[in-house]
């Protein structure tokens, strides 16, 4: 089977993460702070916290944002699930936006027309590595005095005009899933100019609890004292992940490259089809290629899943990204129906990711776009 994506693992990586298992420390030792300097400069954040997932790092965002109990957080409708659940996790309601049916990625005037008094932040996901229009957020936010959050988990090294994402919304959040730009098992990772923020999502990854000395709330301590001050999680990463994601980070510019030249060479392999349409560019935003979805184009009922099942009968892993998630069982026993985002709908229905990831060979390459042709005819 040739999956949509899979990790690049190389020796390096092999001997950067033996070498912490015969290290002092495992957890909480020096290669965390050191990934996320290496993550802050690259994304040119002045903070970086990693945590245990994309996910555990979502809640704690939303958590510092003062995301709780009866309030809204908008967040676009074609996404992973994790970006509405944090919302849950919190008490808070979410709050589904259609997205612009050329990128995938959230309308921001639908989103402007979800704002409520309990509103209290609105999320743009990078849907599939391409940035979200970040400009159009970041005012609407400031208009109406919301904390703007980037679910960029699939974006890590894409680009919004000059700009690498990591730095363009109040906080950024990035997945190191294995499918992702880069890899450390599970992880994840804030980045955030503020410090207000980041000391908030410092004590959220560990319990809530302080050991700074100007933080305390008792004065006179002894040297072992420390303080739980709100209500935290273990969300930290491992030193062994830390090293992995360190050795990671020196070849992700290497990695999105590769993914870039197979996108390219895909729209090059599948141009001038008739039934499927190839993921838009948009001027003043690169892509990290983390998925390509090609949209299957056909008035027959049930095309795309007629395309889903020969590929995988190939022998290809294609995918969906995703059903909207208002869409899910959970969701909707909470009252969240059909018709809700329609576009989020629509693109869902007729959306296959094909393969692409960094180790994908030219040759598998060509196999899949052979047998998408003689689909295409087919259909
Ligand atoms: C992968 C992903 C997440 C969750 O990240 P994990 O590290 O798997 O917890 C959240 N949002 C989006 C858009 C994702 O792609």
């Amino acid at each position: 089977m040739i999956p949509y994506s899979r990790q690049s693992i190389g020796s390096d990586d092999i001997r950067a993460v033996a070498k912490v298992l015969r290290a002092p420390y495992i957890t909480q030792g020096p290669k965390i702070e050191e990934f996320e300097r290496v993550l802050a400069k690259y994304t040119g954040a002045r903070y970086c916290i990693v945590f245990s997932s994309g996910t555990a790092a979502l809640h704690a965002a939303y958590f510092a944002a003062g995301v709780g109990k009866g309030d809204e957080v908008i967040v676009p409708a074609l996404t992973f699930a994790a970006t509405g659940n944090a919302a849950l996790y919190l008490g808070a309601k979410p709050v589904f936006a259609d997205i612009e049916p050329e990128t995938g990625n959230i309308d921001p005037k639908d989103a402007g027309r979800k704002i409520t008094k309990k509103t209290k932040a609105v999320v743009a996901v990078d849907y599939a590595g391409l940035p979200a229009d970040l400009g159009a957020m970041r005012r609407l936010a400031k208009k109406h005095g919301l904390v703007f959050i980037e679910d960029s988990a699939q974006g890590l090294g894409a680009r919004y005009k000059v700009a690498k994402v990591g730095a363009l919304a109040d906080m950024t959040m990035f997945s190191f899933h294995p499918v992702k730009s880069i890899t450390t098992g599970e992880g994840g990772a804030i980045t955030t100019d503020d410090k207000t923020y980041y000391e908030r999502l410092l004590m959220f990854r560990s319990h809530g609890l302080t050991r700074d000395p100007k933080k305390l709330k008792e004065k006179k301590h002894a040297a072992w004292h420390q303080e739980m001050q709100l209500l935290g999680y273990n969300y930290r990463l491992t030193d062994m992940q830390s090293a992995l994601g360190i050795s990671q980070m020196k070849k992700l510019n290497g990695f999105l490259a590769k993914r870039k030249a197979l996108a390219k060479r895909y729209r090059l392999l599948l141009k001038g089809l008739e039934h499927f349409m190839l993921p838009s560019d948009v001027a003043g935003r690169a892509s990290a290629w983390h998925l390509f979805v090609v949209r299957v184009r056909s008035s027959k009922r049930g095309a795309r899943d007629r395309v889903f099942n020969a590929m995988r009968k190939a022998g290809i892993g294609v995918q969906v990204h995703y059903l909207p998630v208002y869409l899910h069982p959970y969701y909707r026993a909470l009252g969240y129906k059909k018709g809700l985002c329609p576009e989020a709908e629509k693109f869902a229905e007729s959306a296959i990711s094909i393969p692409i990831f960094p180790n994908l060979t030219l040759r598998d390459q060509s196999r899949v776009t052979a047998l998408i042709k003689k689909i295409d005819g087919e259909l």
